[in-house]
C-alpha cells in the first residue's frame, strides 16, 4: 500500500478516501475487474458515488501506472487490474481466463524481435504491448491437472 500512496503524492494526486478504497480492492481480490464491479463495491462505503467519479478515478490510476486498463475483445468492454510492478520496470500483464487473476512479468525478449521485424515493415518500432492471457497455476491444479 505504501508505494500506492507514494505514487500517488509523486503524481500529485491526493490519496482522497475514494482513491485507497479502489486500490484497496484491487489489492485484496488481486483480479481483474470491470469499471461497474468497482462501482458495485464502492457504493457499500460511499452511498453517494456517481459512476463517473469512479470511472474518472479508475483512468487517473491509470495514467500514473498503479491499475492498468485493458479490454477484452470478446466483450468490448475495458477492464482494470493493479499494477505490481515497481515504477518504470519494462514488464507485460498475463491473465487467467478462468478467476480473473492479473499478474505482472518482466520477462521480455521483444528486443531480439525487433529488429526483423523492423526489417520487414520498414517501421522504426518504438513502442510494443504484451498482453497475455491463459489458466493460472491454481486453476490448472484445481482442475486436477487436466489442461
Ligand atoms: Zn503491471
Ligand atoms: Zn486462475
Ligand atoms: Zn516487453
Amino acid at each position: 500500500m505504501e508505494k500506492y500512496r507514494k505514487a500517488l503524492k509523486e503524481n500529485k494526486l491526493k490519496a482522497t478516501p475514494k482513491r485507497i478504497a479502489i486500490i484497496k480492492f484491487f489489492l485484496k481480490n488481486k483480479k481483474y475487474a470491470s469499471a461497474f464491479d468497482v462501482y458495485c463495491h464502492l457504493r457499500a462505503n460511499f452511498k453517494k458515488i456517481g459512476f463517473p467519479t469512479v470511472y474518472r478515478n479508475l483512468d487517473n490510476l491509470t495514467k500514473i501506472g498503479i491499475l492498468t486498463k485493458f479490454e477484452l475483445d470478446e466483450k468490448n468492454l475495458f477492464y482494470y487490474g493493479i499494477c505490481a510492478a515497481d515504477k518504470g520496470v519494462h514488464h507485460h500483464h498475463i491473465i487467467c481466463e478462468r478467476c480473473h487473476k492479473i499478474s505482472d512479468f518482466e520477462l521480455c525478449n521483444f528486443e531480439s524481435l525487433k529488429g526483423e521485424i523492423e526489417k520487414e515493415t520498414g517501421f522504426l518500432i518504438n513502442h510494443h504491448n504484451l498482453f497475455l492471457k491463459g489458466i493460472c497455476k491454481l486453476c490448472q491444479e484445481s482442475m486436477g491437472g487436466e489442461r
